[in-house]
């Protein structure tokens, strides 16, 4: 069979970059515009005014020129200063990156580690806030990419908050979009987001909302490039510190239009109808989900089965079907894949991925039912 007849082009499965829809991708291609001018000052502003919404917060959330990992570097410089006692999740590799970031910068960290796959209970957060007298902020993710597991942060923060009284910093970068965000409402102080997964857009710009609790304590730390309180000065008015990434701003502005037209509702509600599909897959084809009690909206990781090689399964998903899948990482080496529907992603798209998945499991010689995986994804995506 002759594969690149179903897949002619790279698909993007993974978390992050997804996939730029056309409308973005047109925009962003607008290069004869200067950061300096009315013209620009009031796209950038409608940028933050429709970003705010998805923050949940009545605060302008600050677009950063960097990746990601530079809007969590920003939060720490700004609202940490050396020896703090901070707190931080770890759950798999992001959780990890909060642990290097805030030891990095001289924070004296206490760090729950729970196990791959799984959320954290608010028992297990009250037991690490209160491990010190004066722990001054908490870090978590709201969704741990590198497992799937989502950490139901609409219950999780509102009873954390009843006693804990420090900053909460969530890095939802990986859930912002799929899964609503009220910072406000559960009364978190800092929230990081990131263009290329939710957003739909390449890979670029980070977005960070700080609560008025959070500007009120900024930290003393020296800072230059990531100074907040500078670009929340001048970003009020359309005007970033420095040159931003003029194309990704062009395209963020055509991609929030598409979203606010939707509906965020919509939007959610559609990401939680394109995980249940991928997950009612997996139990069709006799893959264990990853995450059980938790799953994402964003991604869902499916166990592969003992006997079978992991690594190989991602690696013919490309080979044979350009279809780009996430495996694991560290202890999850070989042993799992996530499959993302983050984004710009409709459910044909969903639908295209499992397809190109299901052929390569036939290939490997898992047993099951085949077409049942698909015909189960079906299923859930006509009710
Ligand atoms: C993708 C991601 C990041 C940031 O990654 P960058 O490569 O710096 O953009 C951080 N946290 C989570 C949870 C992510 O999914």
């Amino acid at each position: 069979m002759n594969n690149r007849e179903l897949f002619t082009k790279n698909r993007l499965f993974c978390p992050g970059p997804t996939p730029v829809p056309e409308q973005v991708l047109a925009a962003a291609s607008e290069t004869s515009i200067y950061h300096r001018s009315d013209e620009f000052y009031k796209i950038f502003r409608e940028c933050m005014d429709m970003l705010a919404p998805i923050f949940g917060s009545k605060n302008l959330p600050l677009i950063l020129t960097s990746s990601g990992t530079g809007g969590l570097e920003a939060a720490v410089v700004n609202l940490t200063d050396p020896g703090d006692q901070v707190a931080v999740v770890n759950g798999g590799k992001f959780g990890e990156r909060w642990d290097k970031l805030t030891r990095t910068y001289g924070c004296d960290v206490a760090t729950l580690e729970i196990p791959w796959g799984t959320a954290p209970t608010v028992e297990q957060i009250l037991e690490l806030t209160s491990r010190r007298k004066d722990t001054k902020a908490l870090f978590l993710q709201a969704n741990e990419t590198s497992t799937g597991a989502y950490y139901k942060i609409e219950s999780l923060i509102p009873a954390v908050r009843k006693h804990f009284k420090g900053l909460i910093v969530v890095d939802c970068i990986s859930s912002l979009c799929a899964h609503e965000m009220r910072m406000d409402d559960w009364e978190i102080d800092c929230v990081v987001a990131g263009s290329q997964k939710g957003f739909g857009l390449p890979p670029g710009l980070a977005f960070i909302s700080l609560s008025d609790r959070a500007w009120n304590g900024l930290s003393k730390r020296p800072r230059f490039y990531f100074d907040l309180k500078r670009e929340r000065d001048g970003q009020a008015g359309g005007r970033s510190a420095w040159t931003p990434a003029l194309s990704l701003i062009m395209g963020l502005q055509a991609a929030l239009k598409t979203m606010h037209t939707t509906g965020l509702p919509a939007m959610y509600s559609h990401h939680d109808r394109m995980a249940r599909a991928s997950r009612a897959f997996a139990a069709a084809v006799g893959l264990d989900l990853l995450c059980k009690d938790s799953p994402s909206n964003s991604l869902t990781s499916m166990s592969i089965p003992d006997g079978i090689d992991g690594s190989k399964i991602i690696k013919d998903l490309r080979a044979r079907y350009q279809a780009f899948f996430a495996g694991g990482q560290d202890q999850l080496k070989g042993k799992v894949v996530r499959y993302s529907h983050l984004g710009f992603v409709s459910m044909f798209d969903v639908i295209d991925g499992l397809v190109a998945l299901e052929f390569v499991l036939n290939d490997a010689g898992h047993r099951f039912d085949f077409g049942a995986g698909v015909k189960a994804a079906m299923s859930t995506l006509r009710q």
